[in-house]
């Protein structure tokens, strides 16, 4: 059987508007999110054979030992993200995917992604083009520096999570600027938005996750 990616079954408009559904059961109330996950394709963003999987609530493997995020979970740290009023400049960590990436791309001016695993970085960046985003740029490098060429910006994203907050991070953050960032152990994490504020920074906790490592390589 062909599949058709743009109509019919398991990855209808109806199959997605089910999934943000459940995302407003869950708690997702910012509808500026909701709305870019009902129009961002999920199952462009795996592979086919894991498609008709693509609007349940879960991460799916993506190749190289990486996962997809599950979509509460882009949706949690976006709606983070966005809270504090409209972002111009964002820097993701980990592209992965990609779905991430063009979530933010509907809801930012620009969004500049780092990955470290070429395959991935070029299948994200071949994708995104499909779908048809012209507003982010994606880099092959280690994450836990940044991006310092934009730098700073004003809102930061990391999707692999790293045992304690990189300092490269923090200072590539705006006055204002929001920072969103699992901190932990391989086996959960704590998702943390950071803030830099008047008074210097603030921490505070979201929820317990569960992401891939934030990998530094050696220099
Ligand atoms: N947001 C992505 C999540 C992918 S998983 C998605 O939903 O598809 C996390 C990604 O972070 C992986 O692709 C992994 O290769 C990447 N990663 C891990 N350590 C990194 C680092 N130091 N710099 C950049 N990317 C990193």
């Amino acid at each position: 059987m062909r599949m058709d990616v743009h109509g019919i079954g398991m990855t209808s408009q109806r199959t997605r508007d089910r999934l943000i559904q459940r995302l407003r059961e869950e708690g997702i109330r910012d509808e500026r999110v909701l709305e870019a996950m009902r129009n961002v394709p999920r199952h462009l963003f795996v592979d086919e054979a894991l498609a008709t999987r693509a609007y349940e609530d879960t991460a799916l493997p993506i190749g190289q030992g990486q996962t997809i995020s599950q979509p509460y979970i882009v949706a949690l740290m976006t709606q983070a993200l966005l809270a504090g009023g409209r972002l111009k400049k964002v820097l993701e960590v980990g592209t992965g995917s990609g779905y991430q990436t063009a979530i933010l791309a509907q809801l930012v001016d620009t969004v500049y992604s780092v990955e470290r695993i070429e395959p991935l970085m070029k299948l994200a960046r071949k994708r995104l083009r499909e779908i048809g985003c012209r507003n982010v740029q994606i880099k092959l490098s280690d994450g836990s520096w940044g991006w310092k060429d934009h730098a700073p910006y004003d809102g930061i994203i990391v999707t692999a999570a790293p045992a304690e907050v990189p300092l490269a991070l923090i200072e590539q953050l705006a006055p204002g600027g929001r920072l969103i960032i699992p901190v932990g152990g391989p086996a959960m994490q704590e998702l943390l938005l950071v803030q830099h504020t008047d008074k210097g920074l603030s921490q505070e906790r979201l929820e317990l996750v569960n992401f891939v490592p934030l990998v530094r390589d050696s220099i």
